[in-house]
């Protein structure tokens, strides 16, 4: 396998718009070999506290462009990485594990959300109301929220960097990101374009380390506004207290549990390639990937023999190397969560038709692999039918009603996404109005777009990302009641 990139040149962090060492550093590895491939600061917190400053001094004068010139450095950056998409998905591949193909696809998709954030930061519109007395005008403002702290993942370390980076900046916000520890090469890279870009100092600023500590330092500082966190709903309830204290502003995408219900008149061809693409997208690791596969009773069999099949062709291996649909978990731990929830599975009378292990013959010894997996027969109390499983498992449970699924489906914490596989109208309809969760699919999987408002409900999360809902995120109303008269 060849590493076509020098990794040395994304060891910095981005802090007033200057490259910056830390006196410790943090190793990242590569999950298809276990190796370490890439030492990155681990951010001492006084220079935690100067990237804060910084985006706090950048403020005013961001805030104040027109969002035309914002636009105008948010352009740049998304031609840049288009421009330089194949070394990018290589970094993202080799940092993250995803097949090389899904990484070009999310560089192309960042800059797109890039783009279409540069122009929505034009049409941040306030308000007019008519007014209760004569000579007076109440206006409502919509301004910049200030300088925001921005958590994103590990599962898509580009398009969330692009998610909140890109309407934050479009608002007028200036912002301190902190990327996942295990992938923040793909941040760095991202950032070395947009300081390329010549937008003004401690705009946009980048720190990597330790994640508890930097978390703690963000939270606690008064000047930060503004919170946005993708991750685990463990993360986000933390900090969502940690917010309390300063009365920050918090958009949370936390976990999700999804379910997919398959009715008998769905059609099952494309039921099934569509959860099987879902399912084992980025080897499981989705947020709103599908958890729950409830297949009605009356076609369960041939749909099950419709899924193994597909299951069953899915070539796992290094995201590097050619043809590769499945990569490796991105670590150890994920790994260990992926065999504890099938062991329970199977222990509880799950029936194991593919996969079940973990990969280790060559080339996949020292990476984190798993067998494509498929269980039928799951039930509620399995573990796996009720924790987010994140890895590359498709559980298959039965059902005979409608009414019974939908008390199914809904028994969660999670609230994120639900998809729906039929072609009765009636039913369709119902099934939008008593699923509980942010977004919906219907006969179709695909949900994270621009322009879509995609986000949780529940436990699931708070706030959107996405269309004109995942600007007004970054921004904070000023109603005035102007007396002229
Ligand atoms: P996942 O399980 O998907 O890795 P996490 O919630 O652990 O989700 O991580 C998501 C992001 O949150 C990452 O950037 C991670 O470094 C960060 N993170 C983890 N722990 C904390 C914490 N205590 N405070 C702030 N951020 C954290």
């Amino acid at each position: 396998m060849k590493t076509p990139i020098e990794l040395d040149r994304y060891s910095c962090n981005w802090i007033g718009g200057e490259r910056v060492q830390g006196t410790a550093a943090m190793e990242v590895e590569n999950p298809a070999t276990g190796r370490t491939i890439a030492r990155v600061p681990d951010l001492e917190d006084e220079a935690v506290d100067r990237a804060i400053e910084s985006a706090g001094q950048a403020f005013d004068s961001w805030s104040r462009l027109p969002a035309g010139v914002r636009a105008g450095y948010l352009n740049e950056w998304a031609q840049r990485l288009l421009d330089h998409s194949e070394e990018l998905a290589s970094l993202l591949t080799l940092e993250q594990g995803k097949p090389l193909v899904e990484s070009r696809g999310e560089i192309a998709g960042a800059a797109a959300i890039i783009r279409w954030y540069a122009e929505e930061g034009k049409r941040a519109y306030g308000e007019i109301i008519p007014a209760s007395n004569e000579g007076q005008q109440l206006l409502v403002y919509r301004e910049a929220a200030g300088v925001v702290g921005l958590i994103t993942p590990m599962n898509f370390p580009a398009a969330t960097v692009a998610r909140k980076v890109a309407p934050a900046l479009a608002a007028g916000c200036t912002l301190v990101l902190k990327p996942a520890e295990t992938t923040p090469l793909t941040a760095i890279a991202l950032f070395d374009h947009l300081m390329a870009t010549g937008i003004p100092a401690g705009a946009a600023n980048l720190v990597t380390g330790e994640a508890a500590r930097i978390g703690a330092r963000l939270m606690a500082h008064p000047a930060i506004r503004k919170i946005s966190f993708t991750g685990s709903t463990r993360i986000g309830k933390l900090l969502m207290e940690q917010a309390a204290r300063t009365v920050k502003k918090v958009s949370l995408e936390l976990g999700g549990n999804s379910p997919v219900i398959v009715f008998p008149d769905a059609d099952p061809e494309k039921a099934a390639a569509d959860i099987v693409a879902n399912k084992f997208e980025n080897c499981g690791q989705v947020c709103n990937g599908i958890n729950r596969i409830y297949v009605h009773e009356d076609i369960r069999d041939a749909f099950v023999a419709a899924l193994l099949s597909r299951v069953r062709r899915l070539r796992t291996g290094p995201g590097l190397s050619e043809g590769a649909d499945v990569g490796p978990l991105i670590s150890g731990a994920a790994l260990a969560k992926v065999e504890r929830l099938v062991g329970d599975a199977v222990a509880k009378g799950g029936e194991l038709l593919a996969g079940g292990r973990r990969l280790q013959a060559e080339p996949y010894a020292d990476g984190y692999f798993y067998a494509p997996t498929l269980i039928a027969g799951v039930t509620g109390e399995m573990d796996i039918a009720r924790e987010e499983i994140f890895g590359p498992v498709a559980p298959v449970l039965a059902f005979r009603t409608e009414e019974e699924v939908v008390a199914a489906a809904n028994d969660t914490d999670y609230g994120l996404a639900a998809y729906v596989y039929t072609q009765n109208f009636a039913r369709i309809h119902r099934m939008i109005r008593v699923l509980k969760t942010g977004n919906i699919g219907v006969n179709g999987t695909s949900l994270a777009y621009p322009q879509a408002p995609f986000g949780g409900v529940k436990e699931s999360g708070i706030g959107r990302e996405g269309g004109r809902q995942g600007l007004e995120e970054y921004t904070v109303l000023k109603y005035v009641a102007l007396t002229t008269e």
